[in-house]
C-alpha cells in the first residue's frame, strides 16, 4: 500500500474513533435525567441526587473538552510531520537505534504528559474538589507525576530497549522473544505489584486484630480460603472514593481494602465485598484475565512483526527510512480498531465475571450486605444510575448497579 493512502487511513481511524466515542457519550448524557429505577430510589435523597446530576454533567462537558484537545493535538502532530521532527531530534543525539527509540518515546511521552497536565490538574483540584472528593495535595500531585515518569522510564524504557534489541538480532522473529518477555513481566508484576509498586505511591498496613478481622477470618475459613494478607491502603491520601481489590496468586495473594471503604461501610458489608473478591479468585478470574491478556499480547506482537519493517508505515508518518519506533507508532494507530474490539470482548467477559463474583458472595455469605454496600459506594461516588445501554456495552467493565441489584435479588 502506498504511504499516502496509509496516511489517510490513519487520519480516518483517529477521526472515526473520536466520533463514535462522542456519539456514545452524548447518548449516555441524554439519559442523565431519566427517572431513577424504583429499586434504586433509596440510593440518593433529593439533594444528593441533584448534586450527582451536576457532577455527571460537569464530568461530561470536561470529557468532551479533553478528548477534543487530545484528538486535535494528535491530528496536528501527524499532519505537520511531528513524529518525523521528534525522530530527527533523537537522531541528533546518537545513531544507536535503541537509544534513538528511547529518546523518541521519552520526548513523546513526557511532551504529551506535560500538555495534558493542566487538564488533570483541573480535574483534581477544581472538579473533584468542588464535589468534595479530592484529598490530593499539590505536593502529592507532583510527586505522583515524577514517580510515574521514573517508573515509566525504568520499566517501559527497559522493555522497549529489549524489544528493539530483539528486533535487531532476530528481525521479524523478534515477536517471539518480545512475547516471552512481556508475558514473564506481566506474571511477575501481577505477583509482586502490591509489594514493589504500590509502596511507591501508598502506605499499606495489615488489618489490625479486632472484630472486623475476626469476621473476615471466620468467613475465609468457612469457604476454605487461606488469607494471611489483608491490607488497608491509605486511599484517603488522594480521594474520598472507596475501593477494594485482589492481587497476586499462590502465596502472594492478598486483598487490599481502601481505608475509605472501611470508613464508609459496616463490617458485614465489608465482609460481603471481600466475599465478592474471594469469588474472583475461586472462579479463576485472575488467571483467566492474565491468560487472556498474554494471548492478546502475543497476537498483537505477531501482527506488529508483519508490518513494522514496511517502509510505507514510516513514510505515512513522513519518515523516509523505516525504523522500529516509527513503525510501532503507525501500527499502534492502525491497530486501534482491533484493540477496540478486543477491549469490547474483555469488558463483556469482565461483566460476566462480576456477576459470578456477586453470586459467589451471595451463596457463601449473603446478598443483602453486598447490595447495601454497592448502593453506598454508588452514592458516595455520585455514580450515574441511568447509563445508556450502548455506553454500558462499550465501556463498562462492571454491570450497572441496577443489573447487579436485580441479579443479587433473584431467587432470594
Ligand atoms: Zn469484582
Amino acid at each position: 500500500m502506498d504511504p499516502q493512502t496509509l496516511f489517510y487511513i490513519i487520519i480516518a481511524i483517529i477521526i472515526i474513533d473520536f466520533i463514535i466515542d462522542k456519539i456514545l457519550e452524548t447518548l449516555n448524557a441524554k439519559h442523565f435525567d431519566d427517572p431513577i429505577p424504583k429499586e434504586l430510589e433509596n440510593v440518593y435523597d433529593k439533594k444528593e441526587y441533584e448534586k450527582s446530576q451536576l457532577y455527571k454533567k460537569e464530568r461530561y462537558r470536561f470529557g468532551i473538552l479533553t478528548s477534543t484537545f487530545s484528538v486535535l493535538l494528535t491530528l496536528g502532530f501527524i499532519v505537520f510531520d511531528g513524529f518525523a521532527w521528534v525522530d530527527e531530534i533523537a537522531r541528533n543525539f546518537t545513531d544507536n537505534d535503541i537509544l534513538v527509540a528511547l529518546i523518541f518515546f521519552g520526548i513523546i511521552m513526557i511532551g504529551s504528559d506535560i500538555l495534558t497536565t493542566p487538564f488533570s490538574w483541573y480535574s483534581t483540584f477544581v472538579i473533584e474538589e468542588k464535589y468534595g472528593f479530592n484529598k490530593t495535595t499539590k505536593k502529592t500531585f507532583f510527586l505522583d507525576k515524577i514517580k510515574g515518569w521514573l517508573m515509566m522510564a525504568i520499566l517501559g524504557g527497559g522493555i522497549l530497549a529489549l524489544i528493539v534489541w530483539f528486533y535487531q538480532f532476530a528481525g521479524n522473529d523478534f515477536w517471539w522473544y518480545a512475547w516471552i518477555l512481556v508475558a514473564v513481566f506481566s506474571v511477575f508484576l501481577n505477583m509482586f505489584y502490591a509489594k514493589l509498586i504500590v509502596p511507591l505511591f501508598n502506605k499499606q498496613s495489615p488489618l489490625e486484630e479486632g472484630s472486623l478481622r475476626t469476621k473476615i477470618e471466620t468467613y475465609a475459613e468457612s469457604v476454605g480460603f487461606t488469607l494471611d494478607n489483608i491490607f488497608i491502603i491509605d486511599g484517603s491520601k488522594r480521594s474520598t472514593k472507596a475501593n477494594a481489590y485482589f492481587s497476586g496468586f499462590g502465596k502472594e495473594k492478598r486483598i487490599t481494602l481502601f481505608d475509605t471503604l472501611v470508613k464508609d461501610l459496616e463490617e458485614e458489608e465489608i465482609v460481603a465485598v471481600l466475599a465478592h473478591e474471594v469469588g474472583h479468585y475461586k472462579k479463576n478470574h485472575i488467571i483467566v484475565n492474565l491468560a487472556a491478556s498474554i494471548l492478546t499480547t502475543g497476537f498483537t506482537l505477531w501482527l506488529l512483526s508483519l508490518f513494522v519493517g514496511s517502509p510505507a508505515l514510516s513514510q505515512a508518518l513522513g519518515v523516509e527510512e523505516p525504523s522500529f519506533h516509527i513503525g510501532l507508532i503507525a501500527f499502534g494507530i492502525l491497530y486501534s480498531p482491533v484493540s477496540e474490539i478486543t477491549g469490547l470482548i474483555m469488558n463483556y467477559l469482565s461483566r460476566k465475571f462480576e456477576y459470578q463474583a456477586d453470586n459467589y458472595a451471595k451463596e457463601t455469605y449473603a446478598a443483602s450486605p453486598l447490595i447495601s454496600s454497592l448502593k453506598k459506594l454508588s452514592k458516595n461516588s455520585l455514580s450515574n444510575l441511568t447509563p445508556h445501554k450502548a455506553y454500558v456495552f462499550m465501556h463498562f467493565s462492571h454491570p450497572t448497579l441496577l443489573q447487579r441489584f436485580r441479579n443479587l435479588k433473584r431467587n432470594l
